[in-house]
């Protein structure tokens, strides 16, 4: 029995319940890790999917990265280079890259005028971010975030493992039930790499014209409806939020 087998053999005698698909749906059945450690969530993570899944990074932090990197030190982890993030976050990003000898990737905003046809930050998001991100998953089986629930009430009913239906792949949250708290510690506890700025009061921090400080991801887009970027939108037939007035 290979390793992988091994790990898939362990947690189907664990009993974990399986969500089921809704009838008529592509989505596949999955395990239901609520409860379960992320360290377990990863190592099912690696052994179902290999390196075909990959975790996506904003470097915030790196405790995802720390955690994922223990499990299969050649994780693939991605970045989106907007292009307008803070000189702090592209300086976290090349250490924590020389850190772990990190597999990481970036990934550069599409260069496709049709994108670029309207304006607003829904547009740039897109142009940045989910259209970037959506074609460098077309050949994944999987992608990990380190999404939580405490971060927002957007955020609050997410699950461990998910169906992303928008690109018709796995979505793994490893550290979902994760609190404030327990971060801090993790990051304390194993002397973690964090972005400087989440010492000035940015809770979350994305592109500089989109970020003040602020606590949980009021920081984001402050000012407008929008609360979200798209990239963690996992259903095609919802519309996104109201498009908020043009960036100034
Ligand atoms: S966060 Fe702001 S600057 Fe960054 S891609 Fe979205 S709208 Fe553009």
């Amino acid at each position: 029995m290979t390793p992988s087998e091994a790990i898939l053999e362990k947690h189907r005698h664990r009993h974990l319940p399986i969500i089921s698909a809704p009838a008529g749906s592509d989505a596949p059945d999955l395990p239901d890790f609520e409860g379960v450690p992320a360290e377990e969530i990863l190592e099912w993570a690696f052994a179902e999917f290999g390196l075909d899944v990959v975790l996506a990074s904003s470097m915030q932090d790196s405790v995802l990265i720390d955690l994922a990197w223990k499990v299969e030190p050649r994780v693939e982890v991605f970045f989106l280079d907007t292009g307008f993030h803070f000189y702090e976050t592209i300086a976290t990003a090349r250490s924590v890259r020389q850190r772990y000898n990190l597999n990481l990737v970036m990934l550069d905003p599409v260069d496709d005028p049709a994108v670029w046809s309207e304006e607003g930050y829904k547009a740039c998001c897109a142009g940045r971010k989910v259209v970037p991100m959506n074609n460098y998953l077309k050949d994944k089986k999987a992608w990990m975030s380190g999404l939580r629930r405490a971060e927002s009430e957007t955020r609050a009913h997410a699950k461990a493992v998910e169906w992303d239906a928008a690109r018709g792949l796995v979505k793994i949250n490893p550290i979902v039930e994760w609190s404030n708290k327990k971060v801090e510690h993790y990051i304390k506890h194993h002397d973690l790499i964090v972005n400087p700025l989440k010492l000035q009061g940015y809770d979350s921090i994305g592109c500089v014209p989109c970020t003040i400080p602020g606590n949980g991801r009021e920081g984001r887009w402050a000012g407008s409806l929008r609360v979200e970027c798209g990239i963690h939108q996992m259903h095609p037939a919802v519309a996104d939020q109201p498009e908020p007035p043009a960036a100034g």
